[in-house]
This record gives structure tokens, C-alpha cells and sequence, in this order.
């Protein structure tokens, strides 16, 4: 605690305190105690949601920009200052930032006393410290995070052209389970000492955040000698791995971001954060993609990733709301023998909210990915059977038939919950038809046999879609034991424009009649290749020549009697 008389006055501490914050990252300030009056260096105003740089009034002041949770805690500690109980303010607590979101600092502060010895100023300095660890790194010994931010804030805008090459470790988690932290550390150190090592005059690398790292390139170098840098750094640990007699087995992948096209054309450079995104993006893709490898950033990869990313907050928010943005579309499957009608397929739409319609060929593979094909699955059996329910009242044989994912069957009780709807309904087994595609290797799982023939058992139509498109396999016939083959219509196309595999067509239909089975030849569009198709003799036929798939209403209207 100090005596005025020894010390400059508020004005001149401001002025002080202005000439210092051009060469500082933290924020000063100044408070007179007696005439309730605040300054801080105007470096603040840029981060911080604040009024001014100078105000009065400031208990109620702070309340427009302290964290609500703390202004008790900062007026309280500011009381017992004013009161004389303490002479030193050191507080961490939250101020909110321009963009409204809280940012931690700690704020210390000393106090000059009038010649009478009352409190009369307090005058300090405020950091940030939510991110101060990203500024250098003790374990891996270097820069850090927000170092890097400083450096590329002070080379832009001349900043033409620099490569971002981010690095990862692979599987550095398993390191830090299986051998403990302080060899995590190790690895982490050595890591950095391999990347060092590797690089070359204009070239940097910084810790961005846990197993990550950045290499920034200024010296010019192209694609080429940035693959071969990586290549250097991944034979540097593999050689580490080697040194350590494979006590831990890692490796290291990366994606590269340029500023600058393979083409020589230059990219918008959209800010810092948008670049460290693209090279998070990039790193992910190369591990994705294996792991232990280099991936460069492509524009189009970024666009397909950021689709699937709003489709998927789409799918899920669709699936919150009530299952809102689906609907079931029903195409009929119809019988040869005297044209009538059999069964119907569910086909699964999709709108999002700004009223894009998704094919399901985009939309199925990511309602898989994230597992919402459970809860939209459970939907379509609920909804397709309700439609059965409401058809047969004027076709009482009247089928539906509703595609499966392998999701649904392996990590569901997909039998029980048919079972269930089926009686909760009062409908019969035998109303239902479940598809299923060949993928080429889940046929073989003991999970999805004992599904689909628990179906079998109690007279659910158990279909195998998609044959003869892409992968297809006579054996799955012998191992899925289906009731059903649904011919594609690539399949059918080629069979109508070829006369071998027309005939191919033709034995496949002859040996699945002589397996007893039943088969569905799908995509017949005019009245041509139904008249050729009909003489193979196929049990249904389903194509845009007798329906496009429609909604429910325009289904029922299209089928008013029997
Ligand atoms: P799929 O099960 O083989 O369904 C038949 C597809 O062929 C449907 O495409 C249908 O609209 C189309 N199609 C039928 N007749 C013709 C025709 O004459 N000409 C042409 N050009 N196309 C015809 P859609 O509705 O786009 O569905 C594509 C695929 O998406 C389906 O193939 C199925 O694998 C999947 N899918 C659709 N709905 C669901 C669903 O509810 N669940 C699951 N897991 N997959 C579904
Ligand atoms: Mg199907
Ligand atoms: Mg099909």
C-alpha cells in the first residue's frame, strides 16, 4: 500500500498505462477509488463487450459487461478494497467478449492511498487466461496455438502464399492408456524433435492442441517437396517407434492446406479460423482415409463434407421434431398372372427444411452412419404397416413391403419390434415383406440369418433386393434362404437391350421357380419392355410403367376398388 504524494496522479497513470499496452497482449487499467471513475487501455475495447475505454459509475458499469455468475463475487471484492480490509485485488473471473460468449481473465490490481491514508487508486493489469497455455508448450517445447494466430495476424495481408501442413498422431490415445501419461509426454517431445528435425529454412511448427501439430511453410515450397517433408517426418518416427524397441506403435498423419493452388490460383483467404477448419478437415480426411498417410486439401471433398454435415443436423433434428421432413412413398408391385395388384413398396422421402428433396440413395447411408436408421426404421415399419392396415380394407391380401438396413438388424431387436407392431395392429405375419440388399459380406453373420429366418418362422416375406446390381452371389440365395429375389433394374436393362443376358435373366428365373421362390422384376417403364419381359415369366413386376412411387393419398386414390 502506497501514499499518494510518492505517486503519479490518475490522469498520468492513464497515460502511462496507454504507452505501454502498444507493446503488450494484456489489458491495463487505472480506477479512482474517490471519484468512481474506470480507464483501461483501449487494446480491450476490441475484445471485450465494453461501454467505453473511461467511465463512471462503475458498479453498475461492470454489471453490463462481467459475467452475471461473478459480478457478486468482483462488487464484494472491490467493497472489502474500498473499505480498506485488503490493499491488493486479484480476481479470475469472466468479462463477456464483443461476441457475447464469457472470456476468463485474471485482473490484479494495487492500491495507492491518499495522504490521509484512504483508498484513492488502484491501478493493474488484466490477461486473459482461458487460452494463456496455448501460447507456448513445456512438454513438446514449442509454440503454441495461439502463437501461431500472433504470427499469421503479422503477416497478413501480404500473405500470398504459405502451406498449413497439420499433423496428428495416430491412435495417441492407446499410447497414453497403455503406457501412462508421462510416456504420452515423451512421445509428444520426441514427436516434435522428429518434425524439427525434418524441417527446412522458411519452416515452422507450432503444438496446436493435444497429439497435433502445424507445420507453416513460408518458404514457397510446392506440393511436392511438401509430400516429401512428410515423408521425411513419417520415416523420422518410424524410426523413433523403431528406437523404442515398438514399446508404443504410433504413427503420424497429415493434411495440407494451401493458400495457393496446385494451379498457381490463388484461394479466397477467408480469415485464420477458416484456415485452421480446412486443416482440421484435412487431417481428419487422412486419417479417415487409414491413417499414416498425407492428404491434400480439395475443394469438392470440403463441399461433399459439408453436406453430409447439414444433412445430418437435417436427419436429426427431423428425427427430434416428430420424424418431420419424412414421408413414405408407395410404388406397386404387381402380379402378372391377371395384372392385379399385390403388394406395395415403402420407399423413404426426405425434405429438409428449406424444402430440398433428398434421394434416399444420399440420405440412407448417413441415417446409418449415425444410427438414426433405429428410430426412422421403427417409423417406417409403424407407418407402412398403418398404410397395409387402411389398404386392406379394400384388398384384404394386400402386402407391404419396406426395405432393411443391416444396422437395424444387427443392432436392434428387429424381430420383437415387428412382432409387436404386427399384434399391436392385429394385422398377420404375412401382410409384411422385408428387403434386404446383398452387401457382400454381412450375409455370412450368424445375427442377421437368425433374424430374418425367426421372420421366415412366422410368415414374413423375406426378400433379397437389388439383385443382380453390382455384387451378387448365387450362395446367398443358398444362406439367406429368401422368399423372394427382386432382379434390379440394371439388370432388367441389360437384359433388354442383350440377348445373352436375357438368357442369363431367364435361367436365373427358371431356378429360382424351381427353388420355389417367387421373383419381382423391377424398373419396367413402357409398355415394350413390359410385353418382352412378360415372356420370361416373372411372378410381379414393379416399375414406373404401372406407378411411380406416391404419396399415400395419391396411392389409395390410384387403387379405389378391387
Ligand atoms: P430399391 O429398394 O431397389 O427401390 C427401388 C428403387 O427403384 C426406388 O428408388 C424406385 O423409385 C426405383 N424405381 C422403381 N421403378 C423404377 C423404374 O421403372 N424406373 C426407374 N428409373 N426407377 C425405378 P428410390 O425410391 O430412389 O430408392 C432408392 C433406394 O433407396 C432403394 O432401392 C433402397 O435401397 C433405398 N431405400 C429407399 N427407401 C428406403 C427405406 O425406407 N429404408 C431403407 N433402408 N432403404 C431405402
Ligand atoms: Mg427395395
Ligand atoms: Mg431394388
Amino acid at each position: 500500500m502506497k501514499k499518494e504524494e510518492q505517486f503519479p496522479d490518475f490522469r498520468t497513470l492513464c497515460d502511462i498505462a496507454k504507452l505501454f499496452a502498444s507493446c503488450m497482449n494484456d489489458y491495463l487499467y487505472v480506477m479512482d477509488l474517490t471519484h468512481d471513475v474506470y480507464f483501461i487501455t483501449e487494446n480491450a475495447l476490441n475484445r471485450f463487450a465494453l461501454p467505453a475505454n473511461t467511465f463512471s459509475d462503475t458498479r453498475n458499469t461492470f454489471r453490463s459487461f462481467v459475467h452475471s455468475e461473478d459480478i457478486d463475487m468482483l462488487l464484494a471484492d472491490l467493497d472489502e478494497i474500498i473499505s480498506g480490509k485488503k490493499d491488493e485485488h486479484n480476481l479470475k473471473y469472466r468479462w463477456l467478449g464483443v461476441d457475447g460468449y464469457p472470456v476468463w481473465i485474471n485482473c490484479r490490481g494495487n492500491l495507492l492511498l491518499t495522504a490521509a491514508g484512504t483508498p484513492h487508486l488502484m491501478f493493474g493489469c488484466i490477461n486473459e487466461i482461458g487460452n494463456s497455455q496455448t501460447a507456448a508448450d513445456n512438454i513438446s517445447g514449442l509454440l503454441g496455438e495461439s502463437s501461431l494466430h500472433e504470427r499469421i495476424r503479422q503477416l497478413m495481408p501480404s500473405l500470398k502464399e504459405a502451406m498449413f501442413m497439420r499433423l496428428g498422431i495416430d491412435e495417441f490415445k492407446l499410447v497414453n492408456e497403455r503406457h501412462g501419461t508421462d510416456y504420452g509426454d515423451f512421445v509428444l517431445r520426441e514427436v516434435a524433435a522428429c518434425i524439427k528435425r525434418s524441417l527446412g529454412p522458411g519452416q515452422y511448427v507450432y503444438r496446436i492442441v493435444s497429439d497435433e501439430f502445424m507445420v507453416l511453410d513460408l518458404s514457397g515450397a510446392n506440393y511436392n517437396e511438401m509430400n516429401r517433408l512428410y515423408h521425411r517426418i513419417r520415416s523420422e518416427v518410424d524410426d523413433l517407434v523403431s528406437r523404442e524397441h515398438y514399446k508404443a506403435i504410433y504413427t503420424i498423419s497429415a493434411g495440407l492446406v494451401a493458400l495457393k493452388d496446385t494451379d498457381g490460383k490463388q484461394h479466397d483467404y477467408t480469415g485464420y479460423s477458416e484456415t485452421m477448419k480446412l486443416s482440421e478437415f484435412a487431417l481428419s480426411e487422412a486419417k479417415t482415409k487409414g491413417r499414416n498417410q498425407l492428404y491434400f486439401f480439395r475443394q469438392e471433398d470440403y463441399s461433399a463434407f459439408l453436406r453430409r454435415r447439414y444433412l445430418n443436423s437435417c436427419l436429426s433434428q427431423a428425427v427430434s421434431d416428430n420424424f418431420r421432413g419424412f414421408e413414405l412413398n408407395f410404388q406397386p408391385l404387381v402380379t402378372t398372372k391377371e395384372e392385379g395388384l399385390y403388394a406395395a413398396e415403402a420407399l423413404l422421402r426426405f425434405r429438409t427444411p428449406a424444402d430440398e428433396l433428398i434421394s434416399p440413395i444420399e440420405f440412407i447411408p448417413l441415417l446409418e452412419e449415425s444410427s438414426l436408421i433405429i428410430p426412422v426404421g421403427r417409423w417406417i415399419i409403424r407407418n407402412a404397416l398403418a398404410f397395409c392396415k387402411t389398404m386392406r380394407e379394400r384388398y384384404p391380401k394386400f402386402r407391404v413391403s419396406i426395405n432393411l438396413s443391416y444396422i437395424q438388424l444387427l443392432k436392434t431387436a428387429l424381430f420383437d419390434d415387428i412382432k409387436g407392431m404386427l399384434d399391436e395392429l392385429s394385422l398377420p405375419p404375412d401382410c409384411l415383406i422385408t428387403e434386404l440388399t446383398e452387401s457382400g459380406h454381412l450375409e455370412d453373420s450368424a445375427a442377421v440369418r437368425s433374424v430374418w429366418s425367426k421372420l421366415k418362422a412366422i410368415g414374413v416375406g423375406i426378400a433379397l433386393d437389388d439383385f443382380g446390381k453390382g455384387y451378387s452371389n448365387l450362395t446367398n440365395i443358398g444362406n439367406l434362404r429368401p422368399s423372394i429375389i427382386k432382379i434390379d433394374r440394371s439388370f432388367t436393362l441389360k437384359a433388354l437391350e442383350n440377348s445373352y443376358e436375357f438368357d442369363l435373366l431367364l435361367h436365373i428365373i427358371k431356378l429360382v421357380h424351381n427353388l420355389g421362390l417367387d421373383l419381382v422384376v423391377e424398373g419396367i417403364e413402357t409398355s415394350d419392355e413390359l410385353a418382352r419381359i412378360t415372356l420370361l415369366k416373372p411372378d410381379y413386376i414393379q416399375g414406373y410403367y404401372y406407378s411411380k412411387p406416391c404419396t399415400q393419398k395419391e396411392f389409395m386414390n390410384k387403387y379405389k376398388e378391387t
